[in-house]
């Protein structure tokens, strides 16, 4: 089996530390298997994403030497495919048209609140009769397209980082929307969606992400069974913290690549930084690393399940290394 990886930003900002980081980890991890890494430009969103956050994000790649072996591919050409997957599971009765209304929906909120329960979907638009759906058409309702998740299904996979993952279907707040209308039928296809057809097409071994995506691989997992593909193995790193221990964000100041850039750090010594946020060497002693030393040794083992703290002086003690490490001539 070849590995095949996928770096999938979303080009609603510059290419972040945390998206640098697992598109490092991707790599190393290709690299070590002899694989692909991919690269798949996630621009659904059509009113957040931007073309010069996609430049950003593929200038911040280069520049770090995280070369990628197909793509880029853009989300936003390949809506007819995923307007076929969608009317496929419709076909089969794995998916419906749901017309609540964003004021039924915020109803619906407001009570499971005052009873102290997590805000879910009640399905109620599961089981709808062609007469109900045609009366709802007649009052002019658009629609979203729900895929169905039945609250007692068990959903378990062996993490490459964090172990046995066990969820239940009820946690993962009703029947999920995967694609808004439009006009002709099938609309916007949302995230999860997309990226379980493209993952599935893309022949993606093994997905690598933040684990802020734990409960998305939930939902995933009951798509890949629902389209009848084999499902992938996933690794879900570390999260980047700041030095209080808090997701890094906006608010910690520089978080993307080109800040880091226009600080002055060198690409070597971030990526070097990057690769060990969160992984460590056999030889735990040894810190410096170009990107096809880290291949050597990369596996998932050595990956940490808490979260990475960002630390300054030591990006700043790596970075001096390659500095000081340049020929004259270049400095
Ligand atoms: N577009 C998603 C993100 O940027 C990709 C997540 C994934 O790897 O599936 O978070």
């Amino acid at each position: 089996m070849t590995v095949r990886v996928r770096i999938a930003p979303s080009p609603t900002g510059n290419l972040h530390i945390g998206t640098a980081r697992t598109a490092v980890f991707n790599w190393l991890f290709a690299r070590h298997h002899g694989g692909k890494f991919i690269l798949r430009i996630e621009d659904t969103d059509l009113e957040r994403s931007r073309p010069e956050y996609t430049e950003n994000i593929l200038e911040g790649l280069r520049w770090l030497g995280l070369n990628w072996d197909e793509g880029p591919f853009f989300q936003s050409q390949r809506l007819e495919l995923y307007k076929q997957a969608v009317e496929k599971l419709l076909a089969q009765g794995l998916a419906y048209r749901c017309y609540t209304t964003s004021e039924e929906l915020e109803a619906l909120r407001e009570a499971q609140k005052a009873k102290g329960e997590a805000p879910r979907y009640d399905n109620r638009h599961r089981n709808l009769t062609p007469e109900q759906e045609a009366a709802f058409k007649a009052e002019g309702r658009s629609f979203v397209i729900r895929f169905k998740i039945e609250d007692d299904r068990e959903i378990v996979w062996d993490d490459l980082v964090r172990g046995k993952m066990s969820w239940r279907g009820s946690d993962l707040g009703g029947d999920m929307v995967i694609a808004r209308a439009s006009e002709d039928g099938v609309g916007q296809p949302l995230y999860n969606f997309v990226v379980v057809v493209d993952d599935i097409d893309m022949q993606i071994t093994h997905v690598i992400r933040g684990e802020d995506h734990i409960a998305n691989t939930a939902k995933q997992i009951l798509l890949y069974e629902a389209m009848g593909a084999k499902i992938p193995q996933f690794a879900h790193s570390p999260l980047i913290l700041n030095m209080e221990g808090r997701k890094l964000s906006k608010r910690d100041g520089v978080t993307s690549i080109s800040d880091f850039k226009q600080l002055g750090f060198t690409s070597e010594g971030l990526v070097n930084y990057m690769t060990l946020l969160g992984w460590s060497a056999p030889d735990s002693t040894q810190e410096i690393f170009t990107l096809e030393a880290a291949a050597k040794e990369f596996s998932f083992e050595r990956v940490n399940k808490a979260g990475a703290k960002f630390d300054w002086a030591k990006l700043d003690w790596l970075n001096s290394q390659y500095i000081h490490n340049m020929p004259v001539s270049q400095l």
